[in-house]
């Protein structure tokens, strides 16, 4: 007979794990496997930057932007877009315009056979609402996703088109990829090349996955 019970003095509740193997309680949490995740920037990176983008119709994925989440998918690492969106500070766009580029996106990726697991925005702009800590390079969001998707950041890959999409990946000790496009400052390419890696496209990230 398997199931919960309650072994001896401690109270503890064991039960018994995917093969049969008893598993203490405490130790539980050990079992609960951390995974790698993949964090993509959005605007410039997996979408093509149309600046404070409020219009669904406008959403136009990068080339290839399907087939690396595809490929986290296939990888079983979870695919986390994480984006500053200043344009909510600045009334330059809603949270329910933010939604429906937002729909749009996973409308697109979903058409390619393929997902993301979470998107998290920052709305603040510092001018407008202060300071914050999830306006990248601040850590808020990425913080929450390592809790929310059981994720271990070391493990973790960053990318995007700018140098404060990639530098939460010193900070957790993962790997960030910058991926420049025509409007990345050359000084943040220096800076990536310095301290992280730059990939020339999203095929050439794929090609910098590691490998499963
Ligand atoms: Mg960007
Ligand atoms: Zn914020």
């Amino acid at each position: 007979m398997t199931g919960p019970r309650v072994s001896g003095a401690t109270g503890r509740t064991d039960v018994s794990g995917p093969h049969g193997v008893l598993i203490s309680g405490e130790n539980r949490a050990s079992v609960r496997e951390l995974r790698p995740a993949v964090f993509l920037d959005r605007d410039g990176t997996l979408i093509v930057d149309k600046h404070y983008l409020r219009e669904p119709d406008e959403v136009q994925l990068m080339p290839d932007a399907a087939n690396l989440v595809r490929k986290l998918n296939y990888m079983l690492y979870p695919a986390i877009v994480v984006t500053n969106q200043s344009g909510i500070a600045q009334g330059l766009l809603t949270e329910a315009d933010y939604d429906a580029v937002r729909r749009r996106v996973d409308d697109l990726i979903s058409e390619r056979g393929a997902f993301i697991d979470q998107h998290y925005h920052c709305p603040h702009h510092p001018d407008f609402t202060g300071p914050c800590g999830c306006r990248k390079p601040g850590t808020v969001l990425y913080e929450r996703a390592v809790v929310e998707h059981a994720i271990n950041p070391a493990m973790s890959l960053w990318i995007g088109d700018r140098w404060r999409d990639i530098a939460p990946a010193l900070h957790f000790s993962g790997r960030g990829i910058l991926v420049p496009t025509a409007e990345t400052p050359p000084e943040e390419i220096e800076q990536a090349r310095a301290q992280c890696e730059v990939a020339e496209n999203l095929l050439d990230v794929i090609h910098h996955l590691p490998g499963r």
